[in-house]
């Protein structure tokens, strides 16, 4: 049993050293294999030249001569091209050659060929250590059985260039492994993060002449925080180590497995698509003990392996943020989502709905609604309300959208009041935190009130407790200024965020919306008990509450029970169309209603 598990951790090892290229660069064996051919090339004429040899063996020296400076010139000029098994095939090829050159050599011009194969220890540098092994074995026989062939040296002599052979390999493979485990994770044997972008730079230059470049897959493993918060790092580094070791059998061959940092791992997927990449995601999925979030993308022609990364890491914040355990994928062939929004914008091209908000004791009044923006980009992705929200906001784009959307629903709110002139119709726009404490905010959502005709005492603004929590005068600052206009500050999403109570009265609010949380427990016997706490809050402040989400005619019925008296959500109404909203009123018994906490 322990025979088996040590066979099958050693060849775990050899599969990950194989996989695990050393430091090695195109670039750099390129020039390292061509120079030495070259300069090998040039000695062996250069000894031919000045050693007394038959004319047949120094036709076929200068010859061997000749293929080896013109093997070196072409590595040389293909440069970064030249793959890892045309780097084994050079460093053969050269063993060959050497042995051909002392073969067919005698006296001192065997032994100074021989002491070419010190070139061989330099590829030692360049390889995991089994295929270091493999050079220097080759290189070691070779010597010693062309110097034995020739019978004009000692049969001695072939062992010191062996040795000598041997310990400039040892040497310079130690020396790679130091330079090598700097990039190394210690846990998983996977390259870290430095090895990881050193390995894709190199894949995204030699994509750069081959037209065909690297996918990567950035992915984090939710689970392994919890672990290491439960049973502490060890359990961590197991569950990595599972995973990982499970994946290395499914990838291919020059796929390259990297721990990013504790519980993030990057793939690099040579000459692969995005979407290829994103089905292989899917198949590491199906083999996955554990849930995982991952985010994909691929090169594109002219990129450095910057943009890559950065798409990647896009696409699995967005992965993280919807859910978790998914694939997303951040295209190279699509304009960024910034763009499109931007573009979106400039041409208006943003939906607003609107979801009715309900008076709880006559529950077939609407007394206003919600503006929520919809979006999503023509070539990519469906994204919800609050991805395109984090999209504007990463990319400084929020003032416009929140800009645009309070317009278009100040002429939406107007439009719907035209028809129903008796109903003092309550419009609720949401904003964003950092919008809000930009200079000027509450100058412009005047200005907008001002164009658009709507009266300021209808609308109100929904502001997450968070933006009011930070101590941030700017925006406490702004809530005055809009009160003082006449407009009213909601918080919106009561109850999910940290606000202090005690806060509570001395903040500009007159509404506060209940997280719909609250209304989806009322199953459970606590959750009254609760939901009656927040109203006695309420009443105790004076502040009216909209309670969010209610979907179900029973959760409805426990909130008119209990007190509450205003309420929205797929119950009553899913975010829809000015002209849908017109039609609801149109329906119901009564046309009027009190403003919203009027
Ligand atoms: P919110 O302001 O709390 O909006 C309520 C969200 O709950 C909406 O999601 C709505 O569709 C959803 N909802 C309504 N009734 C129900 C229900 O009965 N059950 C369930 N499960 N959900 C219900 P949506 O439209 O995806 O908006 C999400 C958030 O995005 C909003 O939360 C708001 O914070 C933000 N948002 C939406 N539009 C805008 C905008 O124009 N500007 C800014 N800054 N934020 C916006
Ligand atoms: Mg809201
Ligand atoms: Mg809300």
């Amino acid at each position: 049993m322990f025979e088996v598990g040590r066979v099958s951790a050693v060849r775990a090892a050899i599969t990950r050293a194989q996989k695990w290229p050393g430091i090695a660069q195109p670039a750099l064996w390129a020039r390292t294999a061509g120079s030495s051919f070259v300069f090998g090339g040039v000695l062996v004429a250069l000894i031919t030249a000045l050693t007394p040899t038959s004319f047949d063996h120094a036709v076929l020296q200068y010859a061997n001569a000749a293929v080896a400076m013109s093997i070196g010139i072409a590595v040389l000029l293909t440069g970064r091209r030249v793959t890892l098994v045309q780097f084994h095939l050079l460093v053969v090829t050269a063993i060959l050659q050497i042995t051909l050159s002392v073969t067919f050599a005698t006296g001192a011009a065997a032994v100074s060929f021989a002491t070419l194969y010190v070139f061989v220890g330099c590829a030692a540098f360049f390889v995991a250590w089994p295929t270091a092994v493999l050079y220097l074995g080759l290189a070691m026989l070779c010597s010693t059985t062309a110097l034995a062939v020739t019978g004009s040296v000692p049969w001695w002599t072939g062992l010191v260039t062996a040795a000598t052979t041997a310990a400039v390999g040892v040497i310079i493979l130690a020396l790679g492994q130091v330079v090598a485990k700097a990039e190394l994770d210690e846990v998983t044997g996977l390259p870290n993060r430095r090895g990881f972008e050193r390995i894709l730079s190199a894949e995204v230059s030699r994509a750069s002449w081959e037209k065909t470049g690297p996918a990567v897959v950035l992915i984090c493993v939710d689970a392994r925080a919890a672990v290491q918060q439960a049973f502490g790092d060890r359990a961590a580094d197991a569950l990595m180590q599972q995973l990982t070791s499970t994946w290395l059998g499914v990838l291919g061959p020059g796929h390259v497995l990297a721990r990013r940092s504790d519980g993030e791992l990057a793939l690099m997927l040579p000459a692969t698509t995005e979407h290829d990449a994103f089905a292989l995601t899917q198949r590491l999925r199906q083999e996955a003990t554990r849930e995982f979030s991952a985010g994909v993308s691929a090169w594109a022609a002219g990129e450095s392996s910057t943009p890559v990364l950065e798409r990647a890491d896009a696409a699995l914040r967005r992965a993280q943020s919807i859910g978790r355990n998914r694939t997303m994928l951040e295209s190279s062939e699509l304009p960024p989502l910034a763009v499109q929004l931007s573009d979106a914008l400039a041409a208006e091209d943003i939906g607003v709905c609107y979801q009715p908000v309900m008076r709880l004791d006559d529950p077939d009044v609407v007394i206003g609604v919600e503006a929520l923006l919809r979006w999503s980009p023509a070539l990519g992705p469906d994204l919800n309300a609050g991805e395109v929200i984090r999209v504007a906001e990463d990319h400084d784009l929020i003032a416009a959208l929140d800009q645009f959307v309070l317009r278009r629903a100040c002429l939406d709110a107007g439009w719907v009041q035209g028809r129903f002139p008796g109903l003092p119709l309550m419009l609720s726009v949401n904003v964003s935190g950092l919008e809000l404490v930009k200079q000027g905010y509450a100058a412009r959502v005047v200005d907008t009130l001002r164009t658009t005709g709507w009266p300021a005492d209808q609308l109100v603004l929904e502001v997450t407790e968070t933006v009011l929590d930070v101590d941030r005068p700017s925006s406490i600052n702004a809530l005055h200024e809009l009160r003082r206009h006449g407009i009213r500050v909601a918080i919106d999403d009561f109850g999910t965020g940290y606000s202090s109570l005690s806060r509570l009265h001395t903040l500009p609010t007159d509404l506060l919306k209940l997280d719909g949380s609250f209304v989806s427990s009322i199953i459970s016997p606590s959750a009254p008990r609760l939901l009656q706490a927040v109203a006695g809050l309420a009443d105790a402040l004076h502040l009216p509450i909209v309670v969010e989400g209610v979907e179900t005619a029973r959760q409805a019925a426990v909130l008119r029970d209990m007190g509450f008296t205003m309420a929205q959500g797929y119950h009553f109404g899913r975010p829809q169309s000015r002209e849908d909203v017109a039609e609801s009123i149109r329906h119901q018994a009564t046309t009027s209603g009190p403003a919203l906490g009027g």
